[in-house]
């Protein structure tokens, strides 16, 4: 009886873990057998694995083979281990040697052919492998984008290439070109809306979930678009974030390019769609939208169950999914705009005359759950634009005003940055001078405000004042605040 043992990587949510698989041929009727994988996911692989080495000039061995993969209870749940369990055969019947294989991992799936192929979850295998010390062998056709000093790869194209000496793949630095893309949206291309674009800039400086209410055509969805410049650039750690994430869903990555991502939510995408699921488990839009922007137009056309699964990403910035035997953790950090219109109709205030009853108009809003509303602290109408404002479009708009609000947001990032390096344990509350808070009391007891309501007040106001490079909160800024949230 020989044997041999090569290394594998399972992909479970957005981690990776090291599977062993370990090769025995013995005498006795020829079979493949592969224990340690569901049995479906087997049978397609003991095809595939036979036919690929017959086409790559080796010899399926005519005795009995047992594969096991250990531990078995790992889910193993993509097609990535046809590489090293041929690879484990082949060394077994001594086709190849071992010792060139030594600390080596190998993840990819085979044609019948034995053209080696990329599988999802790549990037995080090869990250989990860079971290434990062992080197990727991986299909050269799979764009990984990786960070040279987090891991290392081996390509190969075909499984025949294993004869013939291993070369590293070229290297593709995920954080080479972190200059944020110059997106064409700026803020000077939508007229008017000057409390939108406020918001928005709020919202981009304390990370304050926002919603648009407003007519349609009104420019929600282009203002919602804009967010994504006004953002921080991305880090490192956030680059490195979203390419897995592309990892798990596309399995190849566009480029050493990084854009946080923006993802729009339609109201007949399913809770699976934008929560995720399935098996093997999907990031659904919010974990597509980590680090960048989740809009959801017609917010309140979305079904209660829908929303109400919103609640503990919103909360926690991630979300649990759980499957037959495991549980899997998939981030969810987005900022959220949701945008709806007034009333049904959508015209309700603007030129054109709505049809809608009182009692339709607060069923609409109503359908939009607390909970939700709750945690998003800005809330702004977006009016019906004037008609001749609207195409009075330059032709190719300058980008001052664009320019000048990432100005002004950087300045405000590093005074919050200062101001948390001064006083790291004062709260937002012990900020407010005398004005503000007797503000905040007339707020409380005339318009009936919640803690929750005014604590929310208060973050924005906190946000203001930082834009105004105050480190403390005053009746002006708090009154701002006031005015952003008209719901
Ligand atoms: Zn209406």
């Amino acid at each position: 009886m020989s044997s041999a043992h090569v290394l594998g990587q399972a992909v479970i949510g957005l981690t990776a873990q090291t599977i062993e698989i370990e090769a025995t041929i013995s005498n006795g009727l020829p079979q493949l057998n592969i224990v340690g994988m569901s049995e479906h996911r087997g049978k397609h692989s003991r095809e595939r694995i036979r036919s690929a080495i017959e086409h790559s000039g080796f010899k399926m061995p005519d005795r009995r083979i047992v594969i096991n993969l250990a531990p078995s209870d790992v889910p193993k749940e993509h097609a990535g281990f046809d590489l090293p369990i041929a690879l484990a055969i082949l060394i077994a019947s001594q086709q190849i040697q071992a010792d060139r294989f030594k600390g080596l991992c190998a993840m990819g799936e085979l044609s019948l052919t034995g053209e080696v192929r990329a599988v999802p979850g790549l990037l995080i295998a090869a990250l989990a492998c860079g971290q434990e010390g062992l080197t990727l062998l991986q299909s050269s056709q799979a764009q990984v984008a990786r960070q040279t000093s987090l891991s290392s790869c081996f390509g190969i194209r075909h499984l025949s290439d294993l004869k013939l000496p291993l070369r590293p793949m070229t290297a593709i630095n995920l954080y080479s070109n972190n200059v944020p893309a110059e997106s064409d949206a700026a803020l000077d291309d939508i007229k008017g809306q000057e409390t939108a674009k406020r918001a928005l800039i709020i919202a981009a400086t304390g990370g304050h979930h926002l919603l648009l209410f407003g007519p349609p055509g009104s420019g929600k969805t282009m203002l919602a678009k804009r967010m994504l410049g006004l953002m921080a650039p991305v880090t490192e750690q956030e680059a490195v974030e979203i390419a897995c994430i592309q990892s798990v869903t596309k399995g190849s990555l566009p480029g050493p390019q990084f854009e946080r991502p923006f993802r729009e939510v339609h109201h007949s995408t399913s809770a699976a769609a934008l929560i995720g699921g399935g098996s093997p488990p999907r990031p659904g839009e919010i974990t597509l939208a980590h680090l960048g922007v989740l809009l959801l137009d017609e917010l309140p056309e979305f079904t209660h169950a829908v929303l109400n699964q919103l609640r503990q990403p919103l909360e926690s910035g991630s979300i649990d999914l759980s499957l037959a035997h495991y549980q899997v953790r998939f981030p969810a950090n987005f900022q959220l705009i949701a945008a709806m219109n007034p009333c049904p109709c959508g015209w309700l205030g603007s030129r054109r005359p709505c049809r809608c009853s009182v009692e339709h108009i607060t069923r609409y809003r109503n359908r939009v759950s607390g909970p939700i509303l709750d945690r998003i602290d800005l809330q702004v109408e977006v009016p019906a634009l004037d008609p001749n404002v609207f195409f009075l479009d330059a032709p190719k708009q300058s980008r001052h005003e664009h320019n000048a609000a990432i100005d002004q947001i950087k300045q405000a990032r590093a005074f919050k940055k200062q101001r948390l390096r001064d006083a790291p344990l004062q709260n937002d509350r012990e900020a407010l001078d005398a004005g503000a808070k007797q503000l905040l009391m007339q707020a409380a007891q005339t318009l009936h405000f919640s803690a929750r309501a005014i604590q929310k007040l208060i973050r924005v106001g906190r946000t203001i004042a930082d834009l105004d490079c105050r480190a403390v909160i005053s009746r002006k800024q708090l009154e701002e605040a006031l005015v952003l949230r008209q719901n």
